[in-house]
């Protein structure tokens, strides 16, 4: 058996394997034992292969998935721990089989924009991660030139919004100040994600619907507030610099599949574009959308039932390259339940430790193997975030992050469900289909139906 050497990675020596009739490798559903010493994986076996001296775990045929990683994660610390928090959100992956968060560089203080924010945030994180964490850094007007020294550092990449983002201290950039950043970033093999809606006609949109004495409390002014021209004008842009450069530019939280033909264009003529969707545009639809139900605020907007279908169809025909979460929680308060108003409320969803169940709720009515969770939550994301080869997969050299799941586990989502700070999600009272049972991280065990095991995540920092 081949070993990894492991001194001064952990105090975990003890060889251990992992068996099921159902895996999720990179070659897709099969049975197999997972052979891991330490941290590490270090085979990936027949089912009737397991070596004799390892612990055996033998999980019958609940499915073995790796470790999952969500690239898209407000953790809101430094700064706002009352929105979030390193300690709550990553008990709340570690609970959804997550065991790699990339944070997103806005609504902590500071934000992360230059090298000595991101080290607040590693000072803020000290201790209290359940799971690994890596962070993006900030692409705002005027920091190009902070760009190589967060570079430097160890950010996985960048991320930029193209509107207001909510935040004052993230300022958002147009194109000349995305010409800026793309010089820095040319040549590193750093993505620059976007959050892909521009302005002008969201503007429009909501002054149109103002001056028409339109009902905020509905969420069809909402929806019509957010148009998919905003997106669709916003991709074209990213597409045209992405191609101009030759830096590897991903969309953010697509929405509106109006977006998804030049999307398929341009990656037909190998433009250096990719594209996550998340949870709640593949599970809800506009129509079904109560009034005043604030927690289903968030920007892009979700759409109507048909666009979810072509949603789905996208990633199903790989042009949509992964999902996260976008979790981005707030206090309740902020949510605005009491007037119920759509344009004064915070515009993002909580549901970290949810989207597994989520993706396979709705995989399992469109006929879709569990096999494409291991690209679309576990070795995309990976990819995206520089981390491929060490999470997303269950294959040799990569850490030992092992998620035991439980497929035909139907259940409903409660507040002792959720983990994260604030129980307030649109999902609270949903029926979902699949439950996770184990989580590993690095070869130990963090949670088990049972509860909560240790708080053992580390930064990965790009090398
Ligand atoms: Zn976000």
């Amino acid at each position: 058996m081949p070993s990894t050497s492991l001194s001064g990675e952990s105090n975990v020596s003890m060889a251990q394997a992992f068996r099921s009739t159902r895996v999720v490798t990179p070659q897709g559903l099969a049975p197999a034992t997972v052979v891991v010493e330490g941290e590490r994986i270090t085979a990936v076996r027949a089912w009737a292969d397991a070596p004799a001296a390892p612990d055996l775990r033998d999980y019958g045929d609940l499915v073995l998935l790796p470790g999952l990683v969500d690239s898209h994660v407000h953790i809101n610390e430094p700064g706002r721990t009352d929105w979030e928090g390193f300690w709550t959100a990553t008990r709340a992956a570690a609970s959804g089989g997550v065991t790699t968060l990339v944070d997103m560089p806005l609504n902590c203080v500071p934000e992360t924009i230059d090298a000595g924010a991101l080290q607040a945030k590693r000072d803020a994180a000290e201790g209290q991660a359940w799971v690994d964490w890596a962070a993006w850094g900030g692409v705002v007007r005027g920091n190009a030139d902070a760009l190589p020294g967060l570079a430097a550092a160890g950010v996985p990449g960048f991320k930029c919004f193209l509107i207001h983002s909510g935040i004052d201290g993230f300022a958002w950039v147009d194109e000349a100040d995305l010409r800026m950043a793309l010089e820095r970033l040319r040549g590193t093999g750093l993505p620059l994600l976007a959050h892909a809606e521009v302005g002008r006609p969201v503007d429009a949109a909501t002054h149109r619907l103002t001056a028409a004495g339109a009902n905020w409390r509905s969420y069809s002014t909402y929806l019509a507030s957010r148009p998919d021209a905003a997106e669709v004008e916003a991709i074209a842009m990213l597409i045209r610099l992405a191609e101009e450069y030759a830096v590897p530019i991903h969309v953010v939280h697509l929405s509106s599949s109006h977006a998804l033909p030049m999307l398929a264009e341009a990656r037909a003529r190998g433009v250096p574009i990719t594209v996550e969707t998340c949870a709640q545009y593949l599970h809800f639809g506009a129509e079904e959308i109560p009034d005043c139900a604030t927690e289903y605020k968030c920007a892009p907007p979700i759409r109507s039932a048909a666009n979810r279908e072509a949603l789905w169809g996208a990633l199903a025909d790989g042009l949509i390259d992964m999902a996260t979460t976008d979790h981005s929680p707030c206090p309740p308060e902020m949510k605005r339940r009491g007037t119920g108003r759509y344009d004064e409320a915070w515009g993002g969803i909580a549901s970290l430790g949810l989207a597994l169940p989520v993706l396979w709720t709705g995989m399992c009515k469109r006929g879709i193997g569990i096999e494409r969770i291991g690209e679309w939550m576990g070795a995309g994301p990976a990819r995206l975030a520089g981390l491929i080869g060490r999470k997303g997969a269950l294959a040799a050299g990569a850490d030992a992050d092992i998620v035991v799941f439980d497929p035909d586990a139907v259940w409903t989502a409660t507040a002792d469900d959720l983990h994260f700070r604030h129980k307030l999600s649109p999902y609270l009272g949903a029926e979902l289909r699949g439950r996770v049972r184990e989580t590993w991280l690095r070869g130990e065990r963090v949670f088990s139906d049972d509860g909560f095991i240790g708080p053992r995540g580390r930064e990965l920092v790009r090398a």
